[in-house]
């Protein structure tokens, strides 16, 4: 290929979105085209930003006058020209988690053909009519169990769930399922009108009265006394004495469901759950299905059953009935030649779509696991294997990081899944800093040399071969030359033991397993061997409780606790947590997790605030003498509070735009224009930048500007340290990746005094980062084990691993033929077992 064949290129002129350096650059279609840099150098910018955004913006010209309307003023592309641009599908890593409660079967639509085979190819029993495709959904009216409205649950609220103590009196507050603060005391002086005994224990009150305190309907209105003591209360009464206000009672039961059912707070709603008791729908037992639907079978499985299977043996049970050698069908297709027919193209058509899915090393998988429940790499495996089957050619396919939570054996799938979809006549825009993958690269196009300000060119555009020659690239570094290699070093020794036993949880059936102490491990293994099992449930919350942490507190915000709710009601199948730890807790005193959770959904929160730089900075603003003049105090200077901000966007910078038929989208505030503050507030400046300009600094111009400020440089070195001396102070949650917020929790952690004896937990840390980022980040847990702590990190980057001084392999494979503990030990010990398929790879990094 040369760029003097034009009609084969993407063409694209004058790029300046966020950091892009006015580029012109040229990009072969029909080719696999990797663009590579170090984090924040502008690779999502051209690739998502510019590439993606304008494909986008053409598409929606072509559909809706409308949407066109808004679009226009936030997502058109900083660009002069793009030519020679096919459509786009974007195939990007979820940031934060997925909100919509589908699942493996529905992302795949492969639900739907399961349930036409059933439908149309299934074996009823005699006399019972045809059921509808629709009549195999839980989620349909057709479909669902009558009794548990296809949830597969039925959820009680009893006696005992409502007041865990009968010891305790009213006024002791029995009643635990009742509001803490003011709404319990209303409901109890409410009582105390009515007559109820308020001061002896549960247990001793009538039976009618305890059943009519939590199971009526009725909702009397009665005068309230607040403060009253019951005798004075029915003095009072009997008096007609004006009341402070009139009070509705509502029973228990009812606020509990009500609640439940109506609130828009995740957190009252998992205060809501902790009363209801759930068991299993006696109907369908869990199935969530009408019994009629569940009388239906196809290879002798129900179609519950068969979505529960791993995909692997659904395929299995399928090919059969697609190449026409299934045995038993023999009687029935004398009967009904065209539902063999049926069958067989139904079959056909599912054992080829799963054959994506397995490639994809996604066969441990189900039907009816529910997507919150999956990583970001699994769902964007899924999607990308739904692309594969859905025979599109002439599309761009732009891809964010693919090899995300891909062990390398997972990686050479991939490799072949984007190969296919080239050969059915597609382009790939691929960001990746895989090394494997980059080698792959038809094409590369290298943005840098650094991040941010010093990124945004691009160093070379070409087959990869021709990288070697470009000086200035990091990305040659580790393509071509030695340089970027590891130093062998000896494996520090451990300082004791942590020891689990009999560790239960999806795929882990009865694991010992000890963690060593005082040294950085490195759990590794195929996808869906069980690591995230292993080490963010159960370790995370083993270690949580033994250190009497509540699940609450490990919980960074509402949203996540939500997730986690829905996701306990939703995975009926979600097996019991059995066994404990056994031995080490004496030595570990902390447990920090650091994942790659968003820090915030809103533009509320930012990197300076998480981080507690704001803070600083604003008792800096409140000391400046014309701040002091007008009695201004640092909270004036936050955005969150009524005093400094704006009052249209309330500080936020930016107003929320709702779109018809589509996700909602943030527009710069018209009346701040994005400075989040009132214009009196930004009269005060310290050092001549008032508070939104120094919002707007990066990291590594606000260490400049502090120079005189130790506090606030002590919190911008790290930042640094970690690589993300390129981000603006301000940069709202929103605009960050998951990596990028996985350092910044670290290096809020790292800024915090060192006291040892922490346990680390970081799930795949180097998601995102370029391989000169994956060193400065090695070298900071480094120091986090130097000082005494403890690091265990579930890892694929093999450098990471090499590096490490102990190594966790988990598998042998995927789901199943996973959970065991294939390897353990340094190294270099890993990587001479045999068993192992980490090993291979491992050993290519040690000598
Ligand atoms: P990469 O993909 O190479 O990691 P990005 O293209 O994401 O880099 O970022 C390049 C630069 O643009 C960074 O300085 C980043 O902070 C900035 N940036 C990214 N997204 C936004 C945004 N939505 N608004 C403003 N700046 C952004
Ligand atoms: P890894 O982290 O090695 O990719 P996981 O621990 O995520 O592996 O998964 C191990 C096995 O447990 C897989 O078969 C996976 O499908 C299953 N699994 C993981 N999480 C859940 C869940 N929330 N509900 C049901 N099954 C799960
Ligand atoms: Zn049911
Ligand atoms: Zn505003």
């Amino acid at each position: 290929v040369s760029p003097s064949t034009p009609s084969g290129f993407v063409r694209v002129r004058g790029a300046r979105e966020h950091n892009l350096k006015n580029i012109d650059v040229d990009i072969p279609r029909d080719a696999l085209v990797v663009f590579t840099g170090v984090s924040g150098s502008g690779k999502s910018s051209l690739a998502f930003g510019t590439l993606y955004a304008e494909a986008q913006r053409r598409y929606l010209e072509s559909v809706s006058p409308y949407a066109r309307r808004l679009f226009h003023q936030m997502a058109v592309p900083e660009v002069d020209s793009i030519e020679g641009l096919p459509p786009a599908v974007a195939l990007q890593q979820q940031r934060g988690t997925p909100t919509t409660r589908s699942s493996v079967g529905s992302v795949t639509t492969l639900a739907n053909l399961l349930r036409m085979l059933y439908s149309r190819a299934g074996d009823y029993p005699a006399g019972q009519s045809i059921v509808y495709a629709e009549g195999f959904s839980p989620n349909t009216p057709e479909g669902a169990c009558p009794q548990c409205h296809g949830l597969g649950r039925t959820y009680e609220v009893t006696e005992q769930t409502m007041v865990p103590d009968p010891t305790l009196t009213i006024r002791e507050r029995a009643i635990a399922a009742w509001p803490q603060a003011w709404g319990g005391q209303n409901q109890r002086d409410i009582l105390v009108t009515l007559g109820f005994d308020v001061d002896t224990p549960w247990q001793d009150l009538p039976q009618k009265d305890r059943d009519w305190i939590l199971f009526t309907d009725e909702q009397p209105v009665v005068p309230v006394y607040p403060g009253y003591s019951p005798q004075e209360t029915q003095r009072a009464l009997r008096r007609k004495e004006p009341p402070n206000y009139m009070g509705t009672f509502t029973g228990v039961k009812r606020h509990v469901l009500h609640t439940f059912a109506t609130t828009q707070s995740p957190l009252m709603k998992k205060r809501a759950l902790q009363y209801m008791l759930s068991t299993e729908c006696p109907l369908c037992h869990g199935k969530r299905l009408r019994p009629e639907s569940l009388t239906v079978t196809f290879a002798g499985l129900d179609i519950a059953d068969m979505s529960r299977l791993p995909l692997k043996r659904v395929a299995e049970l399928l090919r059969p009935f697609a190449d026409g050698t299934a045995a038993g069908r023999k009687k029935q297709d004398a009967a009904h030649p065209e539902q063999t027919i049926v069958a067989q193209r139904i079959a056909e058509d599912l054992v080829a779509r799963l054959g994506v899915l397995l490639d994809l090393g996604l066969g441990y998988l189900a039907l009816e696991r529910s997507t919150p429940t999956l990583s970001p790499g699994e769902l964007q495996r899924l999607r990308l294997a739904t692309q594969l089957y859905s025979n599109l050619f002439g599309v761009v396919y732009v891809l964010d990081e693919p090899s995300a939570g891909l062990h390398p054996s997972d990686t050479e799938a991939l490799l072949k899944a984007l190969a296919s979809l080239k050969k059915a006549g597609n382009s790939l825009f691929v960001v990746e800093h895989n090394l494997d993958v980059i080698r792959q690269a038809d094409w590369l196009v290298d943005v840098g040399p650094a991040a941010g300000e010093q990124g945004g060119e691009v160093l070379y555009s070409g087959p990869p071969a021709g990288l070697a020659a470009v000086d200035a690239s990091q990305t040659r570094r580790y393509l071509f030359t030695a340089e970027g290699k590891l130093t062998p070093r000896q494996p520090r020794e451990p300082k004791g033991w942590l020891r689990l036993q009999g560790v239960r949880r999806n795929n882990l059936t009865g694991l010992d397993v000890e963690f060593p102490l005082g040294v950085f491990t490195t759990v590794t293994g195929v996808s869906g061997s069980g690591k995230s099992s292993l080490v963010s449930q159960v370790l995370v919350e083993w270690v949580a409780a033994e250190l009497g942490i509540s699940n609450e507190e490990l919980r960074i915000d509402a949203e996540e606790a939500e997730d986690a709710i829905l996701n306990s009601s939703l995975s009926i199948t979600n097996s019991p947590t059995e066994g404990r730890i056994v031995a080490g807790m004496e030595q570990i005193k902390r447990l920090v997790r650091v994942d790659q959770k968003p820090i915030g959904r809103t533009p509320r929160s930012n990197m300076a605030t998480y981080t507690g730089l704001f803070d600083h900075v604003r008792k800096l603003f409140a000391a400046t003498p014309a701040a002091k003049k007008r009695r201004y105090d640092a909270g004036r200077f936050s955005f969150n509070v009524a005093k400094g901000r704006c009052e249209n966007c309330q500080g936020e910078g930016f107003v929320m735009v709702e779109l018809l038929f589509l996700p909602s989208v943030y527009a710069p505030c018209p009346v701040c224009h994005g400075a989040r503050y009132n214009a009196k507030t930004l009269e005060i400046t310290y050092r001549d930048k008032n508070i939104a300009e120094v919002l707007g600094l990066t990291v590594d111009a606000a260490a400049d500007f502090f120079d005189e400020e130790p506090t606030v440089l002590r919190a911008l070195k790290v930042l640094r340290e970690v690589g993300l001396g390129y981000l603006r102070l301000g940069q709202p949650a929103t605009e960050l990746s998951g990596g990028e917020a996985q350092r910044i929790k670290l290096a809020t952690e790292l800024q915090r005094a060192q006291r040892g004896n922490s346990l680390y937990v970081l799930d795949e840390p180097t998601t995102g980062l370029h391989p000169s980022d994956v060193e400065k980040l090695l070298v900071q847990l480094n120091g986090l084990v130097e000082a005494g702590n403890t690091v265990i990190v579930v890892e694929h980057d093999m450098r990471v691993v090499a590096g490490s001084d102990w190594v966790l392999d988990i598998g042998p494979g995927a789901g199943d033929e996973g959970g065991k503990v294939v390897a353990a030990g340094p190294p270099e010990a890993v990587a001479k077992v045999k068993e192992s398929k980490t090993a291979p790879y491992l050993a290519r990094f040690r000598g």
